[in-house]
């Protein structure tokens, strides 16, 4: 089973996406969670991947492709996984695509988490005073909403379009049992592909 979870920050992706991840014994692959392991290096390119993240921008196609590439072809992805923070943009959707292809793999669920941007402000105010993320400040979170309009949606969009079959729309306002209950009612319905 291959999920892809999309929604702006504060959707609770990470959290949904852990819940299935646990009930279903598959991965769950966070791009944010990897760059942020990655920052603890002192080397050159995590001080500019820091920058990067620190200031609500996106972090490069290229190193994304290779991050997500190298994280499937690892075993424990072999029985399915969940795509967390991936694919973002034009370019890392075609990747995905043609990752895909090449691989035989098959997305099976993608689950669109859509909340109002007064739960989307409160989330991430939460958020910061509970996990201190640096690019959950305020003038940040600015920025990666921007992002999040300007590249990410266009690409749920996307799959809503062509893949009208496995793509849901999920109500995010509610409370985390809620959306995770509405998650497994689809998932259950679904032949494991
Ligand atoms: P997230 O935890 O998914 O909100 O990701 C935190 C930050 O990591 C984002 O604001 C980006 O700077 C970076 N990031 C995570 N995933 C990607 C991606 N697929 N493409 C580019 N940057 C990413």
């Amino acid at each position: 089973m291959i999920l892809i979870f999309f929604g702006p920050p504060g959707a609770g992706k990470g959290t949904q996406a852990d819940l299935i991840s646990k009930k279903f014994g598959i991965p769950h692959l966070s791009t944010g969670e990897i760059l942020r392991k990655k920052l603890i290096d002192t080397d050159p390119l995590s001080k500019k991947l820091k920058d990067v993240i620190d200031s609500g921008n996106l972090v490069s196609n290229d190193i994304l492709n290779k991050i997500v590439a190298s994280r499937i072809a690892i075993s424990d992805c072999n029985q399915g996984f969940i795509l967390d923070g991936f694919p973002r943009t034009i370019v890392q959707k075609d990747f995905l695509a043609d990752f895909f292809i090449n691989n035989n793999l098959k997305i099976s669920k993608i689950f669109d988490l859509r909340l109002s941007q007064k739960k989307i402000n409160q989330r991430i105010k939460s958020r910061f005073n509970i996990e201190y993320r640096g690019d959950d400040k305020e003038e940040i979170i600015k920025t990666r909403i921007f992002k999040y309009l300007q590249e990410t949606k266009p690409i749920s969009d996307y799959y809503s379009l062509n893949y009208p079959q496995n793509y849901y729309l999920i109500d995010a306002d509610q409370e985390i049992q809620m959306i995770h209950s509405d998650i497994i009612k689809i998932i259950k319905n679904c032949d494991f592909q």
